[in-house]
């Protein structure tokens, strides 16, 4: 019998608490409001990070993206 196990974590938005798997940043539904330019600077500071390079590129994109999702939500949120 073999036993499936799938990593997750919690997702990267603010208060957003639904698991994701642990190679995602967010859930599907925080990950969409997330802007392609943003997603592109994620992966390339990711793929730094994966080549030896420092983390601080990545670490800086998702921070801003974790910003820019809490601003589109409050945005919602006041419609
Ligand atoms: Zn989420």
């Amino acid at each position: 019998m073999s036993v499936f196990f799938t990593r997750k974590k919690a997702c990267f938005a603010a208060g957003c608490k639904r698991m994701v798997p642990s190679r995602r940043l967010m859930c599907k539904e925080h990950w969409l409001l997330v802007p392609h330019s943003m997603r592109v600077e994620i992966y390339a500071g990711l793929d730094l990070w994966q080549s030896g390079r420092s983390p601080k590129t990545y670490l800086e994109a998702i921070q801003r993206a974790r910003a820019f999702v809490a601003e589109a939500e409050a945005k919602l949120a006041r419609k």
